[in-house]
């Protein structure tokens, strides 16, 4: 009890309870000491003065002691009147008999005849003080002289000695505590300023505070291990620190590579799930309209093939920086996937709105992008779709944007479309049409079709373009332009490809024998297809096993699919043309035509597309682009054919302008082989189109 008390004490108090209690101790100690010193000091006085007497008394009463004179004795003994702390004096006969005695006070009873003295026994503070000396005549005893002495009077003496040691001792005590007053705080103020240093660091939590080293004893070493520990503590908190910060710069980056595009710096289609489930998904969602605009570039694979990908990536940055700048700062623009971007319109009242949105976008596309010092145009199909209105959950929504964008290529590209349900159909039969594409080739479900191609000078047939047809026992007839990108897609055009070439060798092997006049096969090489590193091998090997001539086998490729910047194309190409195989570029004009490759190519034929030969001779810009195309196939001496000429004037106006070579429903549709073989059997040798040759000539 008492040691917890003093242990919650204050260190200040405990030094001044241990120093007072230890000088008062000594005290106490010197007290004691001083005083016993005191009483033997006295004592000793007292005997020594009884040893003087004896030995005068002795020497004086021996004479008296021989000679048996008693009176004689008894007067000398009674000289020591003379000092006042002899109480008694008896001298003895050597037979212990008594024979005179000097006693103060006359009360007090003279030893009787023949008794014997006892001593006193030993103690602190005797009653009585003894002293024997012996009486001698030339050195021969002849008695005993015993002298009592009362010490009272050295005992009365002893208790004002005492009080003069504990006054002094009081004062003494007293300075002690005076002086300790101030001298402790010497100890206890480095003390309490590091516990008031500690204290602040630990309110503050500043470990930069040291506390200041004044002496080199425990309290200063005390301060100077607690200057370490903060120095230590300082740094690891340092360390804490910037560990900690690395570790949020490393998280601030994840967090943004996980919810941001690299290339863009806009959220990405991980960002786009969260924030579009997260929209639909709030409570007032069904009662405000969301909009979402799925938004595709236009033949931005071209470019990324041609042009490299460094030139797609700066594309895909000035696209995504026009898209924001046009939006307002509630609307929510990602980047989804390659060319795709996606917009959020939060509260749309009237879907025209939105209408209004897609337009500007549109508009933003109509400015040519300069990218490294390219100058390129680049459109974008977008597909709107509203929840509620088209779709509750976020899955279906954005199906349905994309559904609305596939409706917005197919309408022409670079324009808008807000999804309408029978968009569905359309979208599912894509699907299908996937899932059936794959099983077509091994049902024997395709079939060539062959379109004639004339020279309008001669009125011959100059060439024949296979076209692949599916027939689907279900679906019916189902165009190229239908299932030629879902083949593409899926990778199925490879081998649909080889089997389109080989039955249309093997078919042109068997006209070329029956005809006299050769002509052309012209067989379509998808993109896909001619990237297949065993293309020229299989097209080698087909023309061996098929007989075909390879000089009358012009492979048509269209204009992305040379600009891909590998060398390997053009190695390919090369292997092929040594074999004396011709090659066409298919619909030219509506790629990105850099005039370039035309003159590092080996090409033989410009097919122009027939989206310009449509607006001729009517539509301006469709006659000044066909005029030009022929001016550079002119110039570089390629040959010439204009794609679906309709018309009369169209063929007229063709001729009248340089172009050749026709291939067009005005003069025959695609042919199955059948009917394309009677075709060439009834034109053999003649002009199969005399009459309009001789009509437009
Ligand atoms: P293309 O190679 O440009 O073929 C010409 C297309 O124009 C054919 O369409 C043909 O029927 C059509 N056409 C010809 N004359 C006229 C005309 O006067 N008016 C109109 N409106 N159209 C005309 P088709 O057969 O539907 O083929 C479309 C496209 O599918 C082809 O365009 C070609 O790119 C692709 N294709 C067709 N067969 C194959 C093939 O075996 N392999 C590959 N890779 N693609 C093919
Ligand atoms: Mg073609
Ligand atoms: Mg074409």
């Amino acid at each position: 009890m008492i040691r917890s008390r003093f242990k919650n004490l204050s260190i200040e108090t405990k030094l001044q309870f241990i120093n007072m209690a230890t000088t008062g101790f000594a005290l106490g100690l010197v007290l004691v000491f001083l005083t016993l010193h005191e009483l033997w000091y006295q004592r000793e006085t007292l005997l020594e003065n009884l040893m003087a007497d004896g030995r005068m008394i002795a020497s004086n009463a021996s004479a008296a002691v021989l000679f048996q004179d008693r009176d004689e004795a008894t007067e000398i003994l009674s000289a020591l009147q003379a000092s006042p702390a002899v109480t008694r004096a008896v001298i003895y006969l050597p037979d212990h008999k008594p024979f005179a005695s000097y006693a103060r006070d006359a009360n007090l009873a003279a030893p009787a005849e023949g008794a014997v003295v006892t001593t006193h026994p030993p103690s602190l503070f005797p009653s009585a003080l003894e002293f024997w000396q012996d009486i001698q005549v030339r050195d021969e005893k002849i008695g005993d002289l015993l002298i009592e002495a009362d010490p009272h009077d050295l005992y009365r003496t002893l208790p004002r000695y005492l009080s003069i040691i504990a006054f002094s001792a009081s004062i003494a005590l007293l300075l002690a505590f005076l002086v300790l007053q101030r001298l402790k705080t010497a100890i206890t103020a480095p003390l309490l300023n590091l516990t008031d240093l500690m204290r602040k660091v630990s309110r503050h939590k500043d470990y930069s505070l040291r506390s200041e080293v004044h002496s080199s004893d425990e309290v200063g070493s005390l301060a100077h291990c607690f200057n370490d520990m903060l120095e230590q503590i300082q740094h690891r908190d340092r360390s804490l620190r910037e560990e900690l910060s690395e570790r949020r710069r490393a998280e601030e980056h994840l967090d943004r590579l996980a919810y941001y595009d690299t290339v863009t710096g806009l959220p990405n289609r991980h960002y786009f799930n969260e924030r579009l489930a997260h929209i639909i998904g709030g409570a007032n969602s069904f009662a405000e309209r969301t909009a979402l605009m799925f938004i595709d570039l236009d033949n931005f694979k071209i470019i990324n093939d041609t042009l490299g990908h460094a030139v797609g990536d700066l594309l895909l940055q000035d696209v995504g920086g026009r898209l924001k700048a046009l939006l307002r700062s509630g609307d929510y623009i990602f980047r989804i996937g390659g060319d795709e971007f996606a917009v959020i319109l939060e509260k749309v009242e009237h879907p025209e709105d939105c209408m209004a949105v897609a337009e500007k976008i549109i508009q933003a596309f109509s400015t040519c992008f300069t990218l490294d010092q390219h100058q390129i145009f680049v459109g974008a199909s977008i597909g709107i779709s509203f929840c509620p209105d088209d779709a509750t959950e976020a899955g279906t929504l954005l199906k349905n944007a994309d559904t609305a964008m596939y409706s917005a290529k197919e309408r022409g590209k670079n324009t808008f479309q807000f999804f309408q349900p029978e968009m569905k159909g359309r979208a599912l039969n894509r699907l299908t049409l996937e899932n059936n594409l794959r099983r077509a080739l091994e049902r024997s479900e395709f079939v060539l079709y062959y379109q004639p191609q004339f020279d309008l000078e001669s009125g011959r047939i100059t060439g024949m373009e296979a076209l692949l047809r599916w027939s689907h026992p279900e679906l019916g007839t189902v165009s190229p332009s239908e299932f030629i990108p879902i083949a593409e897609d899926s990778g199925l055009i490879v081998p649909l490809g080889e089997w389109v070439l080989r039955t249309a060798c093997a078919q042109a092997a068997i006209w070329q024998a029956e005809c006299a006049v050769p002509f052309v096969l012209g067989v379509n090489i998808s993109g896909r297809q001619f990237k297949d590193d065993t293309v020229a091998e299989k097209v080698l090997q087909i023309v061996l096993e098929t007989g075909m001539d390879p000089r009358l086998l012009e492979l048509e490729l269209t204009e992305s699919t040379l600009m891909d910047g590998s060398g390997a194309n053009m190695r390919k190409l090369m292997r092929l043309r040594a074999m004396g195989i011709r090659f066409s570029i298919d619909d030219f004009g509506t790629g990105y035509s850099s005039m370039s490759y035309l003159k590092r190519f080996p090409i033989a034929t410009l097919k122009i597309d027939r989206s310009f030969i449509d607006g001729i001779p009517d539509n301006p810009e469709d006659v000044a682009i066909t005029t030009a195309i022929i001016a550079v196939g002119k110039s570089l001496n390629l040959e010439l054919l204009a794609e679906g000429v309709e018309t009369r004037e169209q063929a007229e106006y063709l001729r009248n302008n340089g172009c050749r070579h026709i291939q067009g429903n005005y003069f025959s549709k695609p042919l199955p082989a059948n009917e394309a073989s009677l075709l060439l059997l009834v034109s053999n040798g003649k002009p199969a189109v005399a009459e309009t040759s001789a009509t437009i000539s």
